[in-house]
Order: C-alpha cells, then sequence, then structure tokens
C-alpha cells in the first residue's frame, strides 16, 4: 500500500462507519478523532481521550484491520495520541484562587450512567450502595470500597456516581482519577513545583473517585501520598470511593492504608446470573439500535458468563456482521461468529499446577500460598478443594504428582476433594459457575 491509500484507507473507513452508526454515535464517537499521520507501517490517530480509542477498538478493531495497514499479529496498526489540553495558564490571568483541576480533568465515558446499569442479584447491592454515596455524599458510607473480577462493571458504577452529582450537586467538587493518573500528577507537579498546589487540589474536594487502586501496590513513595490525601479527605467528611480487583485485605498496600480503606463499607461485586446477562445483552444491543432476539440473547448469555465487557465484544461482533452482510441472526450464524471469538483458546496448552492456582486464587480471593498451606478455613479449604478438582480434571499427570504439588499433600487428598468438588458442583450452581469461570481464565491465553 502506498502512503496516500493508508490515508484513503482512513477516509473510506470513516465513510463506511458514517452510513452504518447512528448519527449521535458518529457525532460523539468518530467525528472527534483526527488522523495526524500516515506511514506504509501505520497510522497515528488523535483522540480527545482514552474511551474514544477503546470505542474505536471496541467496536471496530475488525473492520479497520480492512481498511488499514496491519501488525504481525492481524490488528490494525494504529498508534493513538491523546489531546493535550491547551496549559490554562496560558489562556487564563492567573488571578483566580479558584484551583485548576490538574492534568487529569474530570472525564467521564458519557455512556456509564446509573439508567444504563443493568441490576441482579450479583450487583444489586453495589449499585444501591453508589447510589446512596451519590445521593448523600460523605453522609451515607465513607470510603464505600467496591471490588471484584475484571469486566463486572466497577468503573462504569464510579463513573455513574460522577456524573450523578455533577448533576444533583452542582457546587461540590468532583474528581475521578485512576490511580495511575494520580501518581503522574504527583510525579508532575514534583517536577513542575507545583506539588503543594496539587495537594490543595486535592484536599479541598468534595468528591474523590479513585479506580483501580490495585495499581497503587509496590509504588511505596506514592502510598504515603495517597494515604495523606485520603485521611485530610476522611477526616472533613468529603466522599471517597475505590475500586479495585481485590478486597482490601489482600492488597499489599500498608497496615494504615488498608485500615482507612475498609474505614467505610466494602462490596463486593460478582459475576452476573443468566437473567441478568440477557438483560445487559437486551439492553446494550437496544442502545445501539440493533435488535437481539430472545433466543439469541440467551445463547449468549450461556456461552459467555464471567465478564460483560466480553459480552460487549460479542454483541459488536454480530452487529458489525449483521449491518455487513445484511442477514438477519440465526443461532448457527452467531455459534459460528463466537466460536471465532474463542478461537484463541488452547485446547492442548500444557496446563501447569501454578496456573490453575493462580486462577483459583484470583476467583475465589484468597491467596496461593493459602490454598498451599493447611488452613481449614472454609473459604480457603474450598477454594483448595477446587483447585485439587481441576489439577485431576485437566493435568494428564500422575495423582501422586499432582498432590505433591499442593504443599506435599497426598493423592487420597486429592482424590477426595476432586470426589467432593465434582458432587458439589451438581447441585451447587454457583459453585458450578466459578469453577467453570476458573477453568476458562486458565485455557483463555492472556
Ligand atoms: P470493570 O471496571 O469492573 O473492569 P467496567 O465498568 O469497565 O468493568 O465494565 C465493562 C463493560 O461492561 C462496560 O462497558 C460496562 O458498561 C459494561 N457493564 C458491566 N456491568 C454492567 C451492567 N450491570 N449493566 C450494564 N453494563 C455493564
Ligand atoms: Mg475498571
Amino acid at each position: 500500500m502506498l502512503e496516500c491509500e493508508i490515508k484513503n484507507g482512513w477516509i473510506q473507513f470513516i465513510e463506511f462507519i458514517e452510513k452504518r452508526c447512528s448519527s449521535v454515535e458518529f457525532e460523539n464517537w468518530i467525528a472527534p478523532i483526527t488522523l495526524i499521520e500516515s506511514s506504509i507501517e501505520e497510522i497515528t490517530l488523535e483522540v480527545p481521550n482514552i474511551f474514544v480509542q477503546e470505542y474505536l477498538l471496541d467496536n471496530f478493531k475488525e473492520i479497520l484491520a480492512d481498511f488499514l495497514p496491519l501488525k504481525s499479529n492481524g490488528d490494525p496498526a494504529i498508534r493513538f495520541q491523546i489531546t493535550v489540553p491547551l496549559k490554562e495558564e496560558s489562556l487564563v490571568a492567573p488571578t483566580s484562587l479558584e484551583e485548576e483541576a490538574p492534568a487529569s480533568h474530570l472525564k467521564l465515558n458519557p455512556l456509564y450512567l446509573f439508567d444504563h446499569f443493568i441490576e441482579g442479584p450479583s450487583n444489586q447491592f453495589v449499585k444501591s450502595a453508589a447510589l446512596g454515596v451519590a445521593a448523600r455524599p460523605g453522609r451515607a458510607y465513607n470510603p464505600l470500597f467496591i471490588h471484584g473480577g475484571v469486566g463486572l462493571g466497577k468503573t462504569h458504577l464510579l463513573h455513574s456516581i460522577g456524573h450523578y452529582a455533577l448533576e444533583h450537586h452542582r457546587k461540590q467538587k468532583v474528581q475521578l482519577i485512576t490511580t495511575e493518573s494520580f501518581i503522574n500528577d504527583i510525579v508532575d507537579s514534583l517536577r513542575s513545583k507545583s506539588i503543594d498546589k496539587m495537594k490543595r487540589f486535592y484536599r479541598n474536594l468534595d468528591i474523590l473517585l479513585i479506580d483501580d487502586i490495585q495499581f497503587l501496590q509496590n509504588r511505596l513513595n506514592f502510598e504515603e501520598e495517597f494515604c495523606n490525601t485520603f485521611e485530610a479527605l476522611l477526616n472533613q467528611n468529603k466522599q471517597i470511593v475505590i475500586t479495585s480487583d481485590k478486597p482490601p485485605s489482600q492488597l499489599k498496600l500498608s497496615e494504615r492504608m488498608v485500615a482507612r480503606m475498609e474505614w467505610g463499607l466494602v462490596a463486593h461485586m460478582s459475576v452476573p446470573d443468566l437473567e441478568t446477562r440477557v438483560a445487559i445483552i437486551k439492553h446494550k444491543s437496544e442502545t445501539k439500535g440493533f435488535n437481539i432476539p430472545n433466543q439469541i440473547a440467551f445463547f449468549i448469555a450461556e456461552h459467555i458468563y464471567n465478564n460483560v465487557r466480553q459480552i460487549e465484544g460479542a454483541i459488536n461482533r454480530l452487529s458489525a456482521h449483521s449491518r455487513l452482510m445484511s442477514m438477519p441472526l440465526t443461532e448457527e450464524i452467531v455459534e459460528k461468529i463466537l466460536s471465532e471469538m474463542f478461537q484463541g483458546k488452547v485446547s492442548n496448552k500444557k496446563i501447569s499446577v501454578e496456573e490453575i492456582l493462580k486462577s483459583v486464587a484470583a476467583v475465589f480471593e484468597v491467596r496461593i500460598a493459602e490454598i498451599k498451606g493447611e488452613s481449614r478455613h472454609k473459604e480457603i479449604a474450598l477454594a483448595r478443594q477446587v483447585a485439587m478438582y481441576l489439577a485431576k480434571e485437566m493435568i494428564d499427570d500422575s495423582l501422586m504428582k499432582i498432590a505433591s504439588s499442593f504443599g506435599g499433600k497426598t493423592h487420597s487428598t486429592l482424590l477426595h476433594a476432586w470426589k467432593k468438588v465434582a458432587d458439589q458442583i451438581q447441585i451447587n450452581e454457583s459453585l458450578r459457575r466459578q469453577v467453570q469461570m476458573v477453568q476458562r481464565n486458565i485455557e483463555t491465553p492472556t
């Protein structure tokens, strides 16, 4: 491809997409993207924020691949550059005493609203806690700590609180940050010698929403600043909401920090059940103006169960497909498209006990060392039995050898655990799903 063809490729992609998505979708998500550079190897796009980038890739990766140069793995070769906001100082005379937001100014995903969050038994409690703090910041639960697996809607709820606060408490100062961006703010303000200004900014907030606190682990220098900011806000009854992939006690953070995070309400989000997944599929597809029949919605929900983001990926794929082919969706077509989606799944990869332990530990929220240990604590014992069950199911090795990888257990312990779990999953639906989730995590390469 020649360079001008690459540029044309992008223009053609835009023309192609414009005809196929709603004008609101196009104006919000596609129009703000600017082509900065194109070469034979890749193109560079400027996007106003990370959400636009994710939106583009989540929805149109396959289609982009038809128009643009490709990377060796078949993905479209795009480099993203996030628009640098104009420096406030250069525009406004420094007369105002109001603190300006640091670089990471409030960026809320317009789609992450409470109204778009589908409730079910797995997330009802968390959603009502989030609504509670949004309605009465600093007076309901403080801090609110939300934890749960990837793609279950933690970030969505955090943004929903932000939207709600902007609408209902206009005078309050709200900031939403990822832990990474907080760290970057510290680094930047140390560099530009404006650390006091930054501290003042954070300590003057009314609501601080922090996404993915797990990234603060092993960042000792920053943890202290974080903890100080935290305490300053909590002491003034200013609302803090935190999300994490693990509960506070399992984060490798100082005792002081863990204690602060456990001070308020710790709420867990789990995998949505079948009905909720179907409702999510119906809702997501309707907002895209794409109608998925009930039967197909159930079919998708039965096949993708542990991550709502994956469900969205499936809907996007089906919607792109049906637009391109202008053909009604049948179960066979859906099955074909979805099985392509899971094509990366390794079926004859050699699986190790360590991989099983890692995945069990993540899903059951216990430590690997605890699984290998002797504790008879109910949750740990169950996680250990599930790991043993899966090891026997998935690893083709002698029982003795497998058992010894569990901190020197005997093969009769292993057999006993296997039998127990095999019986339990016949009658316990939620355990069955957890086991399936672990298995899928092991089989899906990351
Ligand atoms: P997490 O932060 O837990 O990894 P996200 O909040 O990023 O997950 O959610 C992943 C995607 O799934 C988002 O697009 C979000 O809108 C969607 N999602 C997750 N849970 C729900 C839900 N209950 N209702 C509607 N959409 C959901
Ligand atoms: Mg998230």
